[in-house]
């Protein structure tokens, strides 16, 4: 037995033969540390080589495979330096050109003689070609084999390590450890849906008996990592959820008539139907735990005033967290023009407000005269205590860890709580993220908001963009100019940024007040310039920090992104959330000489679309689930096989098995799901 002893995910697979110390750090770059590892290590894709086309048989403008031995080679040097490697292969029924620019060094590996698989698009006409073929060579006793005369897995490797080598150590390891997999899926459910065990899936996933047999395989193992997710979420929901909270609402009093009077506008149609949603919430005898989303502007705050009502009126305190300064004093402000002439006292608790403020605060909030609080991370400090706290609203939920969340609500006794996010997550990701939170969404904008007009300019544009700002400061109004840093290149990034700012003041805009914020700044200095913006000192601001979340000057008209191509749709769209929220027509800009494909469509989709969900699922579809979830997740979720832009039914299915075992068996004690456990325990253990 070269495979030692002991549970697959922690057995090294240093151990597994053929690995030596200098393999092992190969396939720790593809996240391959142990045996399980190596076994969940999905194909990028498979070729049916079950029976290759032959070379007569390739059409122009499909992507083939083919076996072929090599005629003759060529390298050719062309201009300024550049060369062109050549190679024609053939089999009994043709030949078949092959073409690489700027890779000398194939003529190393392609010799006359030599027999390849060859992958590609096939072009030309009567002669038939493939540019930059991706490439295998064949043994000659390879057939029959691993290689060939069947579905042969392709997996995504990193230099060095050839496709032979890494299909024969998985088939290695799946001869010796492949029925040490453990089932963790009860046989009924499997039965019910005809999957196969977790070997045989396993089995299938690398070395397929058939496509469908593969697809069935695959589904299986996608299933395992969302159900997995799903009950851990549904456990949590059901510790959170099923214990009968403290304190009781009165839904309908003073406070909230009072409020309702004093609104300067009409609820939308979204706005009331959440707002029912949430008090049907805060009127169970269990928590709220709930999931509040919205694109910005859609008006969220005014129901988490209404709801910080609800909690004053019936005797009890609300807190709501906010990720900066400005936003909490923003929100204080607005929540104190509302209840503060109902009577009701608002207090702001942050890092700005002086000491012996906060501690005169902190005594009053811990005695119960102060019925609602706003804050930053201040609130989380342990000398914050509340008197008879009821009510947790968390904004920009993302910005804060699931410590730090967790750390407010205990300052309650079961407290209902409310998290926010106006980054719209497209429904499989909410799923899988907030599984265990039930989700309302704000899906309309209030009336009479300004289109928010979107264009695409390019460096040649310059003067017309100028131009066009130079029109809405004239007007009186105020505007962005958002520089991306690149982390790497930060100290550049920011005298480039630097070096802008004062350029526009200086040469482009000198009759307006140019301001500039950049991550390196203090707090207090980068809260000086927001303020300053904020209060109409500064008409343009250029900024290198995404302006900050949720500053909300609705004098700001334009906003300039540069270099767009380095944020993702929905940071573009968050940042665009910043403008159109007063009575002026606003334009954003993107300025980018962009020609890759990923880019343009990227682009192009954020100039098109103002909705926040349909952007959030084209991102969801340009950029895998992958980037997606790093954003979101707080690091332990991870997908192998599972992918959530195409696994949705799956994900549902996984949602709903998960919650019906979970409601029949909390703590899963039954001895058949017993491996279901132990597995959770893992995910668990796993930082983060
Ligand atoms: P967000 O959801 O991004 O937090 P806000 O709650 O800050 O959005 O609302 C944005 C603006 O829209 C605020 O100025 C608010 O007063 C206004 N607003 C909210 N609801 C309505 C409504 N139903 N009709 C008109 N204006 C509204
Ligand atoms: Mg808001």
């Amino acid at each position: 037995m070269t495979i030692s002893q002991g549970r697959l995910h922690e057995r090294s697979i240093r151990y597994v033969k053929g690995v030596g110390p200098h393999r092992m750090i190969q396939l720790a770059q593809l996240g391959i540390a142990t045996v399980e590892d190596a076994c969940y290590y999905p194909p990028r894709r498979y070729e049916d080589r079950t029976r290759l086309a032959t070379i007569s048989e390739l059409k122009p403008g499909e992507v083939a495979a083919v076996r072929g031995r090599v005629l003759t080679t060529a390298l050719r040097r062309l201009r300024r330096g550049q060369t062109l490697f050549e190679a024609a292969v053939g089999d009994a029924t043709g030949v078949l050109k092959l073409v690489w620019f700027h890779s000398p060094y194939l003529a190393e590996q392609i010799k006359t003689g030599d027999e390849f698989v060859l992958y590609g698009r096939v072009e030309g006409g009567s002669r038939r070609q493939m540019t930059h073929p991706e490439m295998e060579p064949v043994a000659d006793d390879d057939d029959g084999s691993l290689h060939m005369g069947r579905i042969v897995p392709i997996y995504p490797l990193a230099s060095g390590l050839t496709q032979r080598w890494f299909r024969r150590l998985i088939a290695t390891i799946l001869e010796e450890a492949g029925d040490e997999l453990e089932e963790t899926l009860p046989e009924p459910l499997r039965a019910s849906r005809g999957w196969p065990g977790v070997t045989a899936a396993v089995r299938e996933l690398h070395f397929p008996t058939s496509w469908d047999a593969l697809t069935a395989a695959k589904q299986r193992l996608a299933f395992d990592e969302l159900f997995l997710l799903q009950l851990a979420l549904a456990q949590r929901r059901a510790k959170t959820v099923n214990t009968v909270k403290p304190h009781r609402y009165v839904l309908d009093g003073p406070a909230t008539q009072g409020l309702r009077q004093r609104l300067p506008f009409r609820l939308t149609a979204s706005q009331e139907r959440v707002l029912s949603e949430l008090l049907a919430d805060l009127s169970q005898p269990y928590p709220m735990y709930r999931l509040l989303q919205g694109d910005v502007g859609c008006g969220k705050t005014i129901l988490l005033i209404m709801l910080m009502a609800v909690a004053v009126q019936s005797g009890c305190q609300a807190v709501l967290m906010a990720p900066t300064e400005l936003l909490a004093e923003q929100h204080a402000g607005v929540a104190a023009a509302y209840l503060g002439p109902l009577g009701v006292s608002v207090t702001l608790l942050s890092q700005g407000v002086p000491t012996a403020e906060r501690t005169r605060a902190a005594r009053a909030i811990a005695a119960g005269k102060i019925s609602i609080v706003i804050g930053t991370h201040a609130l989380l400090q342990r000398h914050v205590t509340f008197h008879r706290l009821s009510l947790v609203i968390i904004d920009e939920q993302h910005k804060f860890g699931v410590a730090q969340r967790a750390r407010l609500a205990r300052k309650a006794a079961r407290p209902d709580v409310l998290v926010l996010t106006a980054t719209p997550i497209p429904r499989t990701l909410a799923l899988s993220l907030y599984g265990d939170l039930a989700a309302s969404t704000i899906m309309e904008l209030p009336p009479g908001r300004q289109p928010i007009d979107t264009l695409w300019m390019h460096e040649a544009q310059r003067d017309d963009l100028y131009n066009l700002m130079r029109r809405h400061l004239a007007d009186g109004r105020q505007g962005y100019v958002v520089y991306p840093l690149v982390e790497e290149r930060a100290t550049t990034d920011r005298k480039a940024a630097t070096q802008m700012a004062k350029r526009l003041q200086t040469e482009v805009f000198p009759e307006f007040r140019v301001g500039l914020l950049h991550g390196q700044m203090k707090p207090k200095q980068k809260e000086r310039i927001m303020r300053a913006f904020a209060e109409g000192e500064l008409q343009l601001l250029v900024s290198t920090v995404i302006v900050e979340v949720g500053l909300d000057v609705p004098n700001a008209t334009i906003m300039v992104i540069e270099h767009p191509e380095r944020f993702g749709l929905a940071q573009l769209h968050q940042l665009r959330g910043r403008i159109g929220r007063g009575s002026h027509p606003a334009t954003c800009v993107v300025v980018s000489d962009a020609t890759d494909e990923t880019i343009r469509q990227r682009l192009n989709a954020f100039v098109q679309t103002i909705d926040g969900f349909q952007l959030a699922e084209k991102d969801l579809e340009l950029r895998g689930p992958g980037t997606l979830l790093g954003r979101y997740q707080h690091g332990w979720v991870r997908f192998r096989i599972a992918d959530l832009s195409a696994d949705r039914p799956l994900l549902e299915a996984a949602r709903e098995e998960a919650q019906a075992l979970i409601g029949r068996d909390p703590q899963l004690g039954d001895p058949s799901v017993a491996a279901l456990r132990g597995q959770l325990e893992r995910l668990r253990q796993q930082p983060g």
